[in-house]
């Protein structure tokens, strides 16, 4: 396949400069691989980073900018391999047509954290759709895998949708495994959006003895039992510790993710695990959150563990899908033509919209 001289493309100039441009088509260079995208999910770090948020701009002293500008935005997406760098072949082990997935980080190989395997830390930490020129993103018709990149096979059973959403799925997988769920415990997911519902079919999946969705929109709660979980608690309603605490004998949660990104999601998590539980913060936040660290230690002896990126959860993904373990029915709520992105990203802010994918027109 010969590629189009230009292609459409979602190309962020700065904060709240989002344009859809004709740019050049990428080529491949050698170990490189062209993607011709099918869809691109949006991100709540898309809107973040298009608002303006200091965590991909900086602030100041505290941190540097994590975005290079010009950029093409996007890194929820999977594509087919239409033309191939010298040496790809055998670098990627792909064939032309191959439907793949490259993991949203592009790890440097050499920093500290790659040379020891943990490479969803890298230091250098590009990430597809932030930095321009070295990790464009998929919210555009082609895209550049870089040599560095870390490729899968994407199974042909998967939908469009599915495929737009391993990222996301990954990143939950990633967040659930860090909670050590075991068959006994009452496991608590604390935010709907579209990761938090996926955690839902994640953690049920690990049998707990209990699973409780806590969430402000009732619609999720529901979709969250169609999903399994056993309650559904809304904080606008409910006294979210007492009512776990009823369904507990009165100790409290074993195990609590936090995916709200709010400060009470952290503050109702310490209330309601119980003593020596789990608490996952798999979050990002806009202000720091204050807390009673004597909760952590002298009172309940909590085990606090983070959660970034999706390390080698990309298979386990596109394998939960493939056998219908997993759906992304009730997820993915709207799909938007590419050319149409601005209202994509306007649905996408929206209460009523859980994940909202950029279909790219075949032109
Ligand atoms: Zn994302
Ligand atoms: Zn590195």
């Amino acid at each position: 396949m010969t590629l189009p001289e230009s292609m459409q493309a979602v190309v962020c100039r700065g904060p709240g400069d989002y344009r859809l441009e004709r740019v050049q088509t990428p080529q491949p260079g050698p170990s490189e691989l062209i993607l011709k995208i099918q869809a691109c999910g949006i991100c709540s770090s898309d809107l973040k980073c298009r608002d303006g948020a200091a965590m991909y701009w900086g602030d100041g002293d505290r941190f540097p900018p994590f975005v290079k500008p010009p950029m093409i935005v996007g890194h929820e997406f999977a594509g087919e391999v239409v033309a191939m760098g010298e040496g790809a072949k055998a670098h990627f082990e792909v064939e032309l047509g191959d439907r793949v997935v490259p993991e949203q980080i592009l790890p440097c190989r050499q920093c500290f954290y790659c040379q020891r395997g943990h490479y969803w830390m890298c230091e250098v930490h590009n990430i597809f759709g932030f930095q321009g020129g070295v990790a464009e993103g998929g919210m555009a018709e082609y895209l550049r895998v870089p040599a560095n990149a870390v490729l899968h096979s994407v199974d042909p059973r998967l939908s469009v949708e599915d495929a737009a959403f391993l990222e996301p799925l990954a990143c939950g997988i990633h967040a659930v495994n860090r909670a050590d769920i075991q068959f006994d415990d009452t496991v608590v997911i604390a935010g709907g959006g579209p990761i938090g519902l996926a955690m839902v079919q994640l953690a049920k999946l690990k049998t707990p003895k209990q699973l409780i969705l806590v969430d402000t929109h009732d619609d999720r709660l529901a979709l969250a039992r169609d999903y399994g979980a056993d309650h559904g608690f809304n904080p606008h309603r409910d006294d979210i510790a007492k009512e776990i605490r009823a369904l507990t004998g009165g100790y409290g949660c074993e195990v609590y993710i936090d995916a709200t990104g709010s400060s009470s999601g952290v503050v109702q998590g310490l209330e309601a695990l119980r003593k020596l539980g789990r608490f996952v913060e798999f979050s990002v936040f806009k202000e720091p959150t204050t807390v009673d660290w004597s909760t952590i230690s002298d009172r309940k002896e909590l085990d606090i563990r983070g959660s970034h990126l999706s390390p080698h959860t990309y298979p386990v993904a596109i394998n939960l899908l493939a056998r219908g373990l997993v759906t992304t029915h009730g997820i993915v709520t709207h799909q938007v033509p590419l050319t149409d992105f601005e209202r994509g990203f306007e649905i996408a802010a929206q209460r009523d919209s859980i994940k909202v994918v950029l279909i790219t027109d075949d032109a």
